[in-house]
């Protein structure tokens, strides 16, 4: 039965956009009860573009763009392309910077001119005990009401402004969702972005649960969590960062236009970058072997 099983999944594979790396997760998509999504480059588009630039007293925006710009340069995060990208934009001058390094889920940091400046998410100053003055604070407020990610900029242990960016959800997102949903599958969103622009998105879609701030390490503690509590879990995602929780799901859905590292760890990969495809593996998963069991 086996070779059988295989030319089938196949078939169905060339014919749906699908590329099926293991048999089994097609076989088992039709058992799914929770497809939990990646939110960044999976729901949405995961091209950031730069809204706005907020100096704190004493600095000016370009020089906070132009400063970030100079670590970002050397970072491939979709976050340090767009703040790299409206530096050039705008014809900024980016220097030269040293001893790069990334902290996953969090931020980046480099020297720049004798300094150490990092660029990242608010719980980096939380972490550092930094106080951002009351005019950045009322910026990063509204930005995330509106469903913006806000990255900070800090010179040694100065908060010298901060970085607005947005990306857009993917049109073919509420569908995808809806269609599950319709199916009787529960949809949940998880993400290292913040819980405002989390909920922001999620609100966006009609998903109403969330696991928002999950560092990439906790990400497949995640699937483990709802694997306890008796769910079997498709998860779908497109970075580096979702390879560890798309291994651990029962059935791990890759993005096309994801990474190599997440390709090799899903068991099905989407050709297309549309998230109606995860349906569609249920669907055909469930019409295929309901009649072969
Ligand atoms: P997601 O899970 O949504 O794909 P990541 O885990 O890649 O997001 O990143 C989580 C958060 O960490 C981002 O929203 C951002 O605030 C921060 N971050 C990560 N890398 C960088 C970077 N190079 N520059 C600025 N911020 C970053
Ligand atoms: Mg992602």
């Amino acid at each position: 039965a086996i070779p059988l099983v295989a030319q089938i999944s196949t078939v169905l594979g060339a014919r749906n956009g699908l590329l099926i790396r293991d048999r089994h997760a097609m076989e088992d998509a039709r058992l799914i009860d929770v497809v939990l999504f990646d939110k960044t480059g999976t729901l949405t588009e995961g091209r950031q573009g730069v809204v706005s630039v907020v100096p704190a007293e004493g600095e000016s925006a370009d020089e906070v763009l132009a400063i970030a710009a100079s670590v970002e340069r050397l970072s491939e995060h979709p976050i340090a392309r767009a703040i790299a990208a409206a530096a050039d934009d705008r014809g900024l001058a980016v220097r030269r910077a040293t001893g790069f390094e990334a902290q996953a889920g969090r931020g980046a940091s480099a020297l720049v001119d004798g300094a150490t400046v990092t660029v990242g998410a608010p719980r980096v100053l939380t972490e550092r005990a930094l106080t951002p003055t009351a005019e950045l604070v009322n910026a990063a407020r509204d930005a995330a009401r509106d469903a913006q990610t806000v990255v900070f900029v800090v010179r040694d242990d100065e908060v010298i402004g901060l970085i607005v960016l947005a990306d857009v959800v993917r049109p073919e997102s509420v569908e995808a969702v809806n269609t599950l949903r319709g199916r009787g599958i529960r949809v949940a969103m998880l993400t290292g972005d913040s819980w405002d622009v989390g909920n922001a998105v999620a609100r966006q879609l009609g998903i109403e649960e969330v696991f928002a701030e999950v560092l990439p390490g906790d990400k497949s503690g995640t699937v483990a969590s709802l694997q306890r509590d008796g769910s079997r879990v498709a998860m779908v995602g497109d970075g580096v960062n979702d390879a560890p929780a798309l291994a651990q799901a029962d059935v791990g859905i890759a993005i096309g236009a994801g990474t190599d590292v997440a390709i090799e760890s899903a068991g099905i990969v989407l050709a297309s970058s549309d998230p109606r495809g995860v349906a569609k593996v249920i669907r055909l998963s469930r019409a295929t072997y309901r009649k072969m069991l």
